[in-house]
């Protein structure tokens, strides 16, 4: 008989094309009045639409969210919310802005209404990350957690299919490792085999058709599955590979996911079957590891991490940093079998049955 301790986190979350019309309510229902608007400056006219729904409720615009959340940007964010008098921030885009929005709340407390326009999960999880002196940090706190989620596919339409694909094999990866978490639960499972199949359902018809509006509500309510298993459950190899290669190496986020979870998964295939089971399943495939490589590599993704910037003689260093914390993880973590890890990661091989 299963074990588990199971704590939910609470969110409201509207779904639905078109949904983006009730931001004005959605924000009165928090007793908001007064929004910043936070975006990336490529997102900037999302954002402008955003102002232009909210009219007099919103209260500025703050278009510069950089990927990895540098605490100088977080800093200047912050200042602006409080000059305008900001009760509330309205994160529009990727995991990028709202992490964002969440330095904000993590000073301040204000509460986060998210509108993602990825497949990342950002908005479902308590989890921050600031970046200091080249290092970044991450925690849990449940003032970070978005009070409100609107998922409208219709944002969606516009994200580069290479950019989807990639995002929606990050939110694979959330689903993944929490099927085989420590602090795993029946619930957030069954959640992660739901997620796991939406997107692999979806992926490669957004590949073919990016304005696809079926399969882009599809991957979005993938991502919300992977996005609420990331905020309940710990990660595990995987994800701390992908910490360490990001944070040191400057690697792209959804990208490095991409190429390390079919070797991640590989890793840990004879330590955690029922969960390579459900993966598989999910997939429609018989080997997880092989299925998630597949998908990636048929829907045009960069398999080999030689692609994304790192090069051979570093995989040492890579190694090293990520044996120095010890965490949960099915398998043990060896300094050697992790090495290997990384060499199939960089030249990018299907992994073995
Ligand atoms: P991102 O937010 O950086 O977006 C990638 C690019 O796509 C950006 O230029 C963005 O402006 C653009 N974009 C986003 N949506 C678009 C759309 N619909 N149309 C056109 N362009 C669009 O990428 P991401 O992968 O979503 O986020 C990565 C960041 O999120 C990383 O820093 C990662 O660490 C963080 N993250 C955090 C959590 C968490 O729980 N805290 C979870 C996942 C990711």
């Amino acid at each position: 008989m299963n074990t588990f301790v199971y704590t939910s986190l609470s969110a409201r979350v509207l779904f639905g094309a078109g949904s983006l019309s009730r931001i004005s309510e959605e924000m009165a229902a928090l007793g908001a009045t007064r929004a910043l608007v936070l975006c990336t400056p490529e997102q900037r006219p999302q954002a402008e639409k955003v102002v232009s729904l909210l009219g007099k409720r919103a209260v500025g615009v703050f278009d510069r969210a950089v990927m990895h959340v540098p605490i100088e940007t977080a800093r200047k964010a912050r200042e602006v919310a409080r000059q305008l008098g900001a009760d509330c921030a309205v994160a529009i885009g990727g995991g990028t802005t709202v992490g964002l929005g969440k330095a904000i709340a993590l000073d301040s407390g204000l509460p986060i209404l998210a509108i993602p326009t990825t497949y990342a999960g950002s908005e479902m999880t308590p989890i921050y990350g600031i970046t200091e002196a080249g290092i970044k940090k991450t925690g849990r706190d449940s003032r970070v957690l978005p009070r409100t989620v609107i998922y409208d596919a219709e944002l969606s339409l516009e994200l580069p299919a290479a950019i989807s694909v990639t995002s929606g094999l990050n939110a694979i990866a959330h689903a993944a490792e929490g099927m085989y978490a420590e602090d795993g639960n029946p619930i957030m499972s069954l959640m992660a085999e739901e997620g796991i199949a939406a997107l692999a359902r979806a992926l490669p018809a957004i590949r073919l058709q990016p304005g696809d509006l079926a399969a882009r509500g599809d991957a979005l309510y993938g991502a919300w599955l992977c996005g609420t298993v990331l905020g309940h459950v710990g990660m595990a190899l995987h994800h701390k590979l992908c910490h360490t290669l990001g944070g040191s190496f400057n690697l792209p986020h959804a990208e490095t996911h991409t190429a390390v979870l079919p070797h991640a998964l590989a890793y840990n295939a004879a330590a955690a079957p029922r969960a390579m089971n459900r993966i598989a399943r999910a997939l429609g495939v018989e080997s997880a590891p092989q299925g998630v490589y597949d998908l990636a590599k048929a829907n045009g993704a960069a398999v080999a991490l030689m692609h994304l910037g790192i090069r051979e003689s570093d995989l040492d260093a890579a190694c090293d940093i990520a044996m120095r914390n010890q965490y949960p993880n099915p398998r043990p973590v060896e300094k050697q079998a992790l090495r290997q890890l990384l060499q199939d990661a960089y030249d990018g091989t299907r992994p073995r049955s």
